[in-house]
């Protein structure tokens, strides 16, 4: 690999900046139009046209340079050995004799000396030997000897030589320097290189900007997470993260940051994309320094990371909390009440009747209590997800036997009949969660059991697709269009006077959806008020982990 060292380096910038290219361009194409005005007769015509034609081109050259159509340090070869044949040319066949502007060499060997360290500048310091060789035949005549030609090439090659030699060390890296250099910006790349794959690879966004909030590094996570694709190389942070507070306000983080010069980290703050959307951020300022010195540049890293799952399930869980301790309270009090009633009418040696009515109630309180844990147990097992669900054999058939065996007789005792029906094609066994498959059958049966004052409650069994089917259907009191789209919801009951006959907590079908979303089941309902309602559930068969 060819190293270019200085091609990145700030100082290549300010030698070889575009101005003095420029300037060089232009003052060589007007030295030559000047000398071929001046030499014109010696020349002839077609030569002046010639060097003119070349005048302009080279012009030309310098003022795509200068509109940075073409960037000589990206082209530095190239460039170099262009300049080189034309002054080579130029010298050696057209030039008039000792032409000072054979001068404009230094500048060859400066450049050469500056891209390619000594290599360059003696090929370009050998070519100017052929050069003045050519020239020497050319203007000297067969009668001056050898000296005289070697006098004519030595003393214009040292003149030339020694002075670019001059420029080139004294502005020039030596090339020990440069080869230090150039472990050092290998170094330095490599260093960069490492560092961009960090925070690339990091999920967190990332965004360095200077002292004004231009930004100078991103990664592809803050792209993400701004939902862009822009190129946002010396943007305005601002333009492209407007934040704003619970309130709406609009903040400004980043001068705040800069106020201060204190690290801003907020957590309620919340993105707005360009169409309104607002996510929660997680957003971390901190001012930087680069390096000790005091005019040291200064600037921000930004990183931030969208927690708008975790803030809803921190709201989730807070609303929860409330709404548990809230459905707790009742059912507590009215067996405190209860019971301490039974105990004063004890105190007044009052009838036993009485004392067992107040027990009784304590009673059905205390089972719901039990109920209600039941069913939170439950919902945080669920909750705990997928992570230590087992995926086992399991039979339907014989879940749906152990749900007769279970729950037959409770039917009976309400007048119900319990029928069962199971399709041939069922398979043998299906991969899923036993437990999980169970809960959410038990779930729909006690609730057509509940819920159906006569008839029937039926579990139908059949194949579907690469799973199962089981369908509970009952003839029961039924569930209104409106609130079949809510019996999922958590603690929610129906208004229906026949719901708050039996007691419930509400959660049995909320724990029963997050169940089948963990092994993958649909759920249908169909139901009509007053005449019944069918719970048919979708279970696939699972991939072994
Ligand atoms: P719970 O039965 O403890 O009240 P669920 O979450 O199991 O709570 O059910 C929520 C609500 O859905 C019930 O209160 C009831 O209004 C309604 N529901 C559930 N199953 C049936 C059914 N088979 N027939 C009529 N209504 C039902």
């Amino acid at each position: 690999m060819r190293h270019n060292p200085l091609l990145l380096s700030e100082r290549a910038k300010r030698v070889l900046n575009r101005d003095s290219v420029f300037l060089i361009h232009g003052v060589i194409a007007l030295a030559l139009v000047v000398d071929s005005f001046i030499y014109r007769e010696l020349y002839g015509l077609s030569v002046v046209i010639g060097i003119n034609i070349a005048s302009v081109l080279f012009a030309s050259l310098g003022a795509l340079r200068f509109f940075n159509v073409k960037n000589i340090n990206n082209y530095p070869n190239v460039y170099l050995i262009f300049y080189h044949i034309i002054f080579g040319l130029g010298f050696g066949f057209i030039a008039p004799d000792y032409s000072p502007y054979l001068a404009i060499w230094i500048i060859l060997l400066y450049v050469s000396h500056f891209f390619y360290g000594s290599l360059g500048f003696y090929l370009s310091l050998s070519l100017l030997a052929v050069v003045l060789i050519g020239q020497a035949f050319r203007i000297l005549t067969p009668n001056d000897g050898v000296i005289e030609h070697l006098e004519f090439v030595i003393t214009q090659l040292s003149i030339i030589g020694l002075s670019g030699k001059f420029f080139a060390v004294s502005e020039a890296v030596g090339d020990k320097d440069r080869k230090l250099l150039v472990t050092s910006i290998d170094k330095a790349q490599l260093e960069r290189q490492r560092l961009v794959s960090l925070i690339n690879s990091m999920a967190d966004g990332v965004i360095a900007t200077d002292d004004k909030g231009i930004i100078k590094l991103y990664n592809a996570a803050a792209l993400n997470i701004l939902d862009t694709n822009e190129n946002l190389q010396d943007k305005d942070v601002r333009g492209y993260m407007a934040v704003i507070d619970k309130s709406a306000k609009k903040l400004d983080l980043v001068s705040e940051s800069a106020a201060s010069n204190k690290v801003v980290t907020s957590t309620d703050v919340l993105l707005v994309y360009p169409d309104g959307e607002k996510i929660n951020l997680f957003i971390n300022i901190s001012p930087i320094k680069l390096g000790f010195r005091k005019d040291a540049e200064r600037g921000f890293i930004i990183s931030f990371r969208d927690i708008t799952r975790e803030k809803s399930l921190e709201e989730e869980r807070n609303e929860f909390i409330s709404v548990v301790s809230h459905e707790l309270r009742t059912p507590i009090a009215i067996t405190e009440a209860n019971i301490s009633n039974a105990q004063f009418i004890v105190e007044k040696g009052k009838s036993v009747t009485e004392i067992k009515s107040a027990l009784d109630a304590a009673h059905k309180q205390a089972l719901f209590l039990a109920n209600m844990i039941n069913d939170l147990s439950t919902l945080s097992r669920a909750e705990r997800g997928k992570l230590d669900m087992v995926v086992e054999k399991i039979d339907p058939r014989e879940i749906a036997k152990s749900l007769i065996d279970d729950y037959k007789k409770s039917a009976e005792v309400k007048g119900l009949t319990f029928k069962v029906h199971i399709d041939e094609d069922t398979p043998d066994h299906i991969m899923s969660n036993r437990l999980y498959v169970r809960e959410i059958l038990q779930n729909f049966v006690t609730n057509s059991i509940k819920y159906t004052r006569e008839g029937s409650v039926s579990v139908s069994l059949k194949p579907k697709d690469d799973g199962i089917e089981f369908s509970v259907k009952d003839t029961g009191i039924g569930i209104s269009k409106s609130d079949q789209n809510r019996v999922f919801d958590k603690f929610f009951r129906s208004e229906d006077f026949r719901t708050r006959e039996s007691s419930g907590t509400g959660l049995g079908l909320y724990v029963t959806k997050k169940l089948m979303k963990l092994i993958d089941a649909d759920i249908s309902l169909k139901s009509k008020l007053n005449e019944g309602s069918t719970f048919s559930v979708y279970i696939p068969s699972l991939k072994q982990k």
